[in-house]
Order: C-alpha cells, then sequence, then structure tokens
C-alpha cells in the first residue's frame, strides 16, 4: 500500500485537475490518502421500514409507490415546495420536497421508488422531509456518505474511492500482522478498507470500522509510550533513604491506604537511579493529595535536596504554607512562603535563602518562577492543579535545578483509559479512596419554582454561621460580554430580594486576579457569607465553614465539573448539602442530574460523563497536542482499553521497535507522530 502514497490522485480517472485541487484541499493529495479519507456517516439503504413501523426523528429506507402525482405550490416566505404521497403495504406517508422545481418530472405517479431521509410522525401522520430516492430495484447497498467542499459532490468522491479501492495491491503489507489480528479477532486491512468504503453488509462494517479503530488507538497508545520512554532522563537527584514513615509520625492522622501507594509510588521514582519522576497524583476532592507531597518534599529534604510547591492562587499558597508549617513545627526543617504580596524586602531575605540553601521548603505562586529566584539544589517540583500552569511555566520552575524530579497533583478525576492518553508523558498514581469519617454530601436537584424555599434554607444555615457558594446562571455561548452582567444582574437580584442584611460578595471571570484574590480571601476569613460566582470557583480552595453550594442551570454543566464544584463543601464537620437547580425539560438531563444524587464517586461520574459528552470536557483545560484522530474516538472507551491491551502485549517484547514483522506498524507511529512536530521519535 507503501506506493499508493506516492500515486498521485491526479491519475485516477475522470478527476479534473479542478476536482483534484478541490480533494487537495481536504487534504488528499494520494490515491494512499484518499482510501484513508473514510466516510462520514452512511446512507443505509439495504434494511427496508414498513411505513406502519416508522418512529418520530428516524432516519428510514421505506420501499413505497407513488399513489397521487406531485403537487407544488410555494411557502408564505415564497420558498418552492413540493408534496406526494406515497404507500405500501402497511400504509401511507406524505413527502415534502423544498426548493426542487424538478422533483414533478423525477417521480412519477403508480411507480415504486426507495425513498430515504428523516421521518416525522405525529399521531398517524407521517412525514419524510426532503427525502433522497432511488430505483425499487437498486441494490441493497449502504452508501458511503462522505465530508465535502463546495463543488464536489459526494458521487464524484464515490467514484474516485472505487478506483482507489481497485488499486489495493494482491499483497497488503498490513501492519496488524496475521497472528495478532487472530489473537485481537481484527480483520485484515484489505477487507477493512474495502467495507470502510463499500460495505458489503451492516455486520461487515463493523467489523472494517473496528479494526481500524482499534489499529489508530494502537498507534497512538505506542507513540505515546514511546515519547514517555525517550523523555526520561537519568535520575540527577537520587535520594539514598526514604523518610515517609517518619513523616506519618509527625501527622495526626493515620494515612489512608490509598496515599501510601501514591507515596511509596514516588519514593521508588525518586530512588530509581535510571529515571527522573516524572509523576501525577491523581485524587478526587479532598481525597488528601496535599500531604502525599509534603511526605515526598521530606524525603527529599532529609536526603539534602530543597522543595518547591507551586500553586495557582495566592490564597491555596497560604494555606499549603500554614498546615505545612504546623506539620513540621516539631522539625528542624525550613520553610517560606513566597507570592506576589509578600513585601519586597521579605522577597529578598527568601530569595536569599533559597540561593544559600538555607530554605529547604518554598511554597509559592508564580512568583516563585520569575528570574530572580534561583535555588541552591532545587531536587523536586510540585505543582498543585497542574491544568492551570501551563507546560512552560512547569518547564520554567524545573529548569532552575539540575533536572528536578516532578510531581503534578490534580482533582480532576479522568477515566482511567483517558489518563494514559492525556498525561501520556507523565505516569500515574491514584488515591481512589477517601480518608475515613468524611460527612457525605447531601444533594438536591430541584426546580427553579423551588429556589425561594432554597434561599431560605440557606439563610437559615448562615444564621447558624455557615457560609454558602451560589454558581450563577451560565450565559449561552456567544453571548459575549453578557457573563458579566448576568452575574451582576443575578447578585444584585438575590442582595436587593433575599439577603438584604447578609454580605454577599462576588466573583467573576472578567475580574483582575487581585481582585479575585481579595474577595477568596473575604470569603475564607468569612467576613462574606455568600459568595455568588461564575463558574470561575478557585479549584482548590478549601473553605470548611461553607456547607451549601447551590448551582443555577445545572443541566448545562458536564457531571464532572458538578462534581468539581460540589467538592467546595463538605469540607468540614458541618453537614453540607449540594442544590442543583435545572428547569430542563428533556427527561434526559434531569435524570443526568439525579444520578448526582447517588453517585459520590468522582471516577464513576468522570466515566459517565465520558460516555454522555464525550471527552471535549477532559481536554478543555490542557492544550494536548495529541495528533488528529481519524476514525477513531478517546470517548470510545472499549477500543482504547482493548488498544492498550494491545500494546502491553507487543511492549512486553523489549524488541518489539526492531522486530521485522512489525516494521509497518513502526512506520505509522512515527508518520502520525511527525504531524504534531515531535521529532524525537524518528
Ligand atoms: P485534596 O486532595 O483535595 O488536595 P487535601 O490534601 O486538601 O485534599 O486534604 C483535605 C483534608 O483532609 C485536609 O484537611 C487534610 O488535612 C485532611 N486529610 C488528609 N489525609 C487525611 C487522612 N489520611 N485522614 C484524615 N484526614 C486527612
Ligand atoms: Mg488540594
Amino acid at each position: 500500500m507503501a506506493s499508493l502514497y506516492n500515486t498521485k490522485i491526479e491519475e485516477l480517472k475522470g478527476l479534473g485537475k479542478k476536482r483534484a485541487e478541490l480533494l487537495h484541499k481536504l487534504g488528499v493529495y494520494s490515491v494512499g490518502q484518499l482510501l484513508n479519507y473514510y466516510p462520514r456517516t452512511y446512507e443505509d439503504w439495504s434494511q427496508v421500514t414498513d411505513i406502519c413501523d416508522i418512529k418520530n426523528g428516524e432516519t428510514v429506507c421505506i420501499m413505497a409507490r407513488l399513489s397521487s402525482g406531485v403537487k407544488s405550490g410555494y411557502t408564505k416566505t415564497g420558498n418552492f415546495i413540493a408534496k406526494a404521497v406515497v404507500s405500501d403495504d402497511s400504509g401511507s406517508c406524505e413527502l415534502v420536497f423544498f426548493n426542487n422545481p424538478y422533483i414533478r418530472t423525477m417521480l412519477r405517479q403508480d411507480v415504486k421508488y426507495r425513498f430515504l431521509g428523516r421521518a416525522t410522525r405525529t399521531f398517524n401522520e407521517v412525514k419524510l422531509i426532503s427525502p433522497t430516492f432511488a430505483d425499487e430495484k437498486d441494490k441493497n447497498v449502504i452508501k458511503p456518505i462522505y465530508n465535502l467542499t463546495a463543488g464536489l459532490p459526494n458521487n464524484v468522491i464515490v467514484r474516485a474511492m472505487k478506483q482507489a479501492v481497485e488499486m489495493l495491491p494482491e499483497e497488503i503489507n498490513d501492519p496488524l500482522p496475521r497472528e495478532l489480528r487472530e489473537k485481537y479477532k481484527l480483520c485484515d486491512l484489505r477487507f477493512a478498507i474495502e467495507n470502510i468504503h463499500f460495505p458489503s453488509g451492516s455486520q461487515a462494517l463493523a467489523k472494517a470500522k473496528r479494526r481500524l479503530v482499534i489499529e489508530e488507538l494502537l498507534v497512538l497508545n505506542l507513540g505515546l509510550r514511546r515519547l514517555k520512554s525517550i523523555k526520561r532522563s537519568e535520575n540527577k537527584n537520587l535520594v539514598k533513604t526514604d523518610y515517609s514513615n517518619e513523616f506519618e509520625s509527625l501527622l495526626s492522622f493515620k494515612l489512608t491506604n490509598a496515599q501510601k501507594k501514591a507515596i511509596s509510588d514516588c519514593v521508588s521514582d525518586v530512588m530509581n537511579p535510571d529515571i527522573t519522576m516524572n509523576r501525577l497524583v491523581q485524587g478526587d476532592v479532598g481525597s488528601g493529595k496535599t500531604v502525599v507531597a509534603g511526605s515526598l518534599c521530606y524525603t527529599i529534604i532529609k536526603n539534602g535536596g530543597q522543595a518547591a510547591i507551586m500553586a495557582p492562587t495566592e490564597i491555596l499558597a497560604e494555606q499549603h504554607y500554614n498546615s505545612f508549617k504546623e506539620i513540621l513545627s516539631n522539625t528542624n526543617l525550613r520553610t517560606a512562603l513566597l507570592t506576589g504580596s509578600v513585601k519586597k524586602s521579605e522577597k529578598e531575605r527568601i530569595r536569599e535563602g533559597l540561593e544559600a540553601g538555607e530554605i529547604d521548603l518554598v511554597i509559592g505562586t508564580h512568583a516563585l518562577i520569575t528570574d530572580k529566584t534561583l535555588f541552591k539544589n532545587l531536587a523536586l517540583v510540585v505543582t498543585d492543579e497542574q491544568h492551570r500552569f501551563g507546560v512552560s511555566q512547569r518547564a520554567k520552575l524545573l529548569s532552575k535545578g539540575n533536572n528536578p524530579h516532578l510531581l503534578v497533583m490534580s482533582a480532576t478525576p479522568i477515566p482511567r483509559t483517558l489518563g494514559l492518553i492525556i498525561f501520556g508523558d507523565l505516569d500515574i498514581s491514584i488515591i481512589d479512596e477517601l480518608p475515613p469519617g468524611r460527612q457525605t454530601i447531601e444533594t438536591f436537584v430541584i426546580r427553579s419554582s423551588k429556589r425561594a424555599r432554597a434561599l431560605g434554607f440557606i439563610r437559615e444555615e448562615i444564621k447558624k454561621g455557615r457560609q454558602a457558594y451560589i454558581v450563577c446562571p451560565l450565559v449561552e455561548e456567544g453571548e459575549g460580554d453578557s457573563e458579566l452582567a448576568s452575574a451582576q444582574e443575578y447578585a444584585a437580584e438575590l442582595m436587593l430580594n433575599y439577603f438584604t442584611d447578609i454580605p454577599v460578595g462576588i466573583l467573576h471571570g472578567k475580574m483582575k486576579p487581585a481582585e479575585k484574590e481579595r474577595v477568596m480571601s473575604d470569603f475564607s476569613q468569612n467576613k462574606l457569607k455568600i459568595l455568588v460566582a461564575t463558574t470561575v470557583i478557585e479549584v482548590g480552595i478549601d473553605v470548611p465553614n461553607a456547607t451549601i453550594m447551590m448551582i443555577e442551570n445545572a443541566e448545562r454543566f458536564g457531571l464532572s465539573q458538578l462534581h468539581q464544584l460540589r467538592g467546595r463543601v463538605g469540607r468540614g464537620s458541618e453537614k453540607s448539602w449540594c442544590i442543583l437547580v435545572s428547569d430542563s425539560t428533556t427527561e434526559n438531563s434531569y435524570e443526568r442530574l439525579k444520578t448526582m444524587k447517588t453517585t459520590t464517586d468522582g471516577f464513576k461520574i468522570a466515566d459517565a460523563d465520558l460516555k454522555l459528552r464525550g471527552p471535549g470536557d477532559f481536554f478543555g483545560s490542557r492544550q494536548h497536542g495529541l495528533p488528529e484522530l481519524n476514525i477513531s474516538s478517546l470517548a470510545d472507551t472499549r477500543n482504547l482499553e482493548t488498544s492498550q491491551r494491545i500494546a502491553d502485549y507487543l511492549l512486553s517484547d523489549p524488541n518489539f521497535m526492531y522486530d521485522e514483522r512489525y516494521r509497518a506498524l513502526n512506520a505509522e507511529i512515527t508518520r502520525l507522530f511527525r504531524e504534531t512536530g515531535e521529532e524525537t521519535l524518528n
């Protein structure tokens, strides 16, 4: 097949220069590339439905006879409209065509055709809107529909594709050799290509698709793992002694098993001479990631290195600083807090201390990564809530040491299969257990007609000394600056009509960082009782006294986002509530919200979200730089898992890369990643 990549599409018959150029616009230059241009969807003419069985909203193919002539006229808005009635043995149905004056000459009364289109059914009236049609005797085919560009009709691509498929050589060099295909029940490449374009039936199509999807995901997996192994470098900050037990004895509680496991993963990384640690610790909100980082910092420092923890906001940095100061109060470790608002003279003193090696642990914000901050012996960098930091910021902090270890902490539960992909360059530890004795958060889903009652409930809680978050109604996309207006309007409404005597703060995306910090800090000091926010509620913020999270327009959020927001409460000893307000009329989304009532496991929620909404939510916050996928989707958990199993199997042979049988597969890996600029793979 390799030679087809060197065969220009201009060599296909009947494809003029102009149309070849249009195909170039779609990224197709060679016959090989054309064969990889898979259909967007299919028209299935092979399954004929009886008119009486048609359901509302379905796309169906019917075989029916015109029982009337075509009647035509104009709509009130001046559009040409044509209608005809057709019937089969089970019933009759109306066809409606817009702006096609030729329909009258194309369809004849009393003749039988196949029609394919989207149906609507109201009571006993069935309509097909603008169906396509074919001769009754036309073969039972599943017809490919390609993504088109202006001037390039589908049938032109179909004709070119038919020739391209004919050009496939007798012996195709299949990147998945026979024994692998047999082991994982995958069809061969020729069958896959032929049937993805011109399926011989729906089962053949499914087989073809599965094979191509798994191959693509396999190549992605193998490529990412290769990248990971290349980026590994020798351990320049080798740790000799594990001090994690000593650290645990400083704590007022016992570590959970999941925390212990994460700590031991980290420790064995930093004690391994062959690698520099590159690890992501992922755990649900409140799972206790901070002490995991603390423990590793302790071991690093006891072995003579310095450690830095970078937090996304000043408040979080302060929070961490205070809790570490307390834990470390009976030790001789020297800690410092370095944020933008630390006094200038103090900053200078801290910087001198870091450079001289007189400070062991520094916790800070972006102030840490300015050029002025230098370290004597930075051996570990911890970043909290990683998606807030760009890769370049991480790199900048890393450059301040001699190849220091990296620990990234994230509270966004990501389905395991997806984590392997998104964080291709990091090893992952998962904390899947909460410390004992946590209050469960009670979740309610209410209609907005009950809002006043909910606000009354909030008032009661505030009377008892508690605090509340209220997430504003979301603004529809494309409404521009109205986020601000709607947040302000909503807050004003609350202040004027409900909470006239209660201090309410407001937080939105248009505020400057310093302003945000001030509002957050007032809230965490209990000066503000209610925080009205758009979705920008700072990640990781820990205000144990806040016990209510009310979210407006809850149906517009992903379940994972709702889970994150809910995690802002239930952090203290008091019982907490989450109130989801939604007037959604679709039963589906209301049901979806109700699963928030029963599920508290972030990973389960993430899995559900992935299936319902696709992987966009998980990628949104991070520039992933992954190659574009042609046929597969990262939401396809089943095939993703299979591809990961195959990758494990292949990589269990250390010589996989040099195995002659896998030359084509290895070449594909190189090709896929060349487009993302990862030259290291070549
Ligand atoms: P997150 O994973 O969301 O960052 P934190 O590290 O902030 O969670 O921990 C949340 C709270 O739980 C903190 O107050 C912390 O002291 C406490 N905590 C952590 N681990 C344990 C444990 N094993 N037992 C009891 N409390 C714990
Ligand atoms: Mg945290």
